[in-house]
């Protein structure tokens, strides 16, 4: 467990709620994630892990409530969206690189052309980012010459590279082969304890442990659970989270 930042709220969800049609996906979900903080999600499939991270950085709108990040309501589009999707860095389960584009060029390409910096400076920082993350010899390389656990390091530099006040990462290790998973983990884990603050649904129980300041439990749309990592897996409250613990542990 690591215990960074100075507290503050930096996102906070108040009575969220989201549908999908006739479907209630996000049911009066309140939630602040603090600065520094590492709040791990975890739950069941289909209980709206996913929708929750990508409603923090708008790649999905609410229908009631409201999400305040970094003191300011969620900008609805513009620049101010633009800038909202910089900072707040993503990373998928399925990597989302681009297939054309070399290493070094999927990490500059956002700070480029979202944040106009110079190709020079954002070669530069790109180049110590994937030092970071150990991928730097492979920067000429295309993302299909590169192993899943590698391309997933790459998005997190990339993500890295807009220099985000908080990175969301929806499952990071899922579609990876299980020896890659630690590679992934432990740069997952180095962030963490650099202070930076980040969202993370998962299924490893042991980057949970090691890592979160603070466990969600999410089912059927709601937060059922809110702890610390040694409360929750040590004595979950709810029949909910006991058997949901059961099966994965
Ligand atoms: P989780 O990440 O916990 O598995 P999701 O947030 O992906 O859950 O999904 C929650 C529910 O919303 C599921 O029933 C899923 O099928 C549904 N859902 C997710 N995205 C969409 C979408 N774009 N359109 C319709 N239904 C969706
Ligand atoms: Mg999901």
């Amino acid at each position: 467990m690591t215990d960074n930042g100075d507290g503050a709220p930096l996102v906070r969800l108040e009575n969220v709620n989201k549908h999908f049609g006739a479907l209630h996906v996000l049911k009066d979900i309140n939630l602040t994630v603090f600065r520094g903080e590492v709040l791990v999600v975890i739950g069941p499939s289909g209980g709206g892990k996913s929708t929750l991270c990508r409603t923090v950085n708008r790649l999905e709108t609410i229908d009631g409530g409201r999400i305040v990040f970094d003191g300011q309501p969620l900008p609805e589009e513009g620049k101010g969206l633009a800038r909202l999707r910089s900072e707040v860095g993503m990373v998928f389960q399925s990597f989302n690189l681009f297939a054309h584009k070399t290493i070094l060029e999927n990490v500059t390409l956002g700070p480029v052309k979202v944040r106009g910096q110079g190709r020079d400076a954002a070669e530069r920082r790109a180049m110590e980012l994937l030092e970071r993350v150990g991928i730097a010899a492979q920067a000429q390389k295309h993302p299909a010459q590169l192993s899943g656990g590698q391309q997933q390091r790459v998005a997190i530099a990339r993500a890295l590279a807009m220099e985000p006040k908080m990175i969301l990462f929806d499952e990071p290790t899922s579609a990876l082969d299980p020896e890659m998973v630690q590679e992934v983990l432990d740069v997952m884990v180095s962030l963490a304890r650099d202070g930076m603050t980040m969202m993370v649904v998962t299924h490893e129980m042991g980057f949970a442990r090691r890592a979160a300041n603070r466990v969600v439990f999410m089912a059927d749309g709601q937060i059922v659970e809110e702890n610390t990592p040694d409360a929750f897996f040590g004595s979950p409250q709810t029949d909910r989270a006991k058997d949901f613990l059961s099966k994965i542990l």
